[in-house]
């Protein structure tokens, strides 16, 4: 594989000082929740808004994501707040109404990432569009997989890619929900030097109290970002509840 030669995940405006900071609900939930949470963030600073449309979820019946209906509140957080948007695809055509849409970023979620079928798929679907696409490590610690999914993509064209580190499955979930592992997204830092990595604290820590702890980490660790799920009313949220924080919250953590 040739040298991947990337280019800058900075769309316009976006300030190059670490952390840059992505943030939003676990889940678009409604079109108030969402603009009440983007409204909040924005007042805060915050310029790249997440909300997962569609959400890939480990049994079934639990909240698998608003679906379409959702994505023209996230076309109304960029009209009224001027955020970015960004939210998760998992295949060709969550890719085609994201676009359609206008979601500035999209995000390939860890058991996404496992599957190469899928990540090709996505790949092609962007073949000739320019956007950033953030890819989180896969669940189980394989490096070499997370690093295939940024060469399926780079063989599409795309060009703005950034990593998201949210932490590996275990079996038994002591502190963690998901195992940091630090040395992986060290590694991938070290083979692929010009990538930006983001850390998740949200998925890796699965409860609130740890979120600031696993921030300090990950610049600690000179990493390049952070992807933070914020709720206006986390203990109401229909998706990773125990995880989120409020805007207020998440001001507090990053000041
Ligand atoms: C998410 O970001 O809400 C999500 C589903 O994350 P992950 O792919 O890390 O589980
Ligand atoms: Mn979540």
């Amino acid at each position: 594989m040739e040298e991947m030669k990337l280019e800058s995940i900075l769309l316009p405006g976006i300030d190059p000082q670490r952390p840059i900071v992505i943030a939003g609900p676990c889940s678009a939930e409604s079109e108030e929740q969402v603009l009440e949470t983007a409204k909040n963030l924005a007042s805060k600073g915050i310029k790249i808004f997440r909300a997962g449309i569609w959400k890939p979820r480990t049994k079934p019946g639990g909240f698998e994501g608003i679906g379409v209906i959702g994505l023209p509140w996230l076309k109304k957080v960029k009209e009224e707040t001027g955020m970015y948007v960004a939210t998760e695809v998992a295949n060709k055509d969550h890719v085609f109404e994201a676009l359609k849409a206008g979601v500035d970023i999209l995000w390939i979620g860890a058991r996404t990432t496992v599957n190469p079928f899928a990540v090709q798929e996505i790949a092609d679907a962007l073949r000739g569009v320019d956007i950033p696409v953030l890819v989180k490590n896969p669940v189980n610690p394989d490096l070499e997989l997370w690093i295939g999914a940024f060469q399926r993509l780079y063989g599409a064209g795309i060009k703005r890619l950034g990593a998201i580190h949210r932490g590996f499955s275990s079996y038994d979930k002591k502190i963690y929900r998901n195992l940091p592992l630090w040395h992986i997204p060290i590694e991938l830092r070290r083979r692929m030097p010009n990538l930006p990595i983001f850390c998740d604290p949200s998925h890796i820590g699965g409860k609130r109290e740890l979120i600031a702890p696993l921030c300090q980490q990950a610049m600690d660790l000179s990493l390049d970002g952070l992807m933070i799920e914020s709720h206006c009313n986390p203990d109401a949220a229909w998706s990773d509840a125990a995880q989120q924080i409020t805007p207020d919250v998440l001001d507090y953590v990053l000041n």
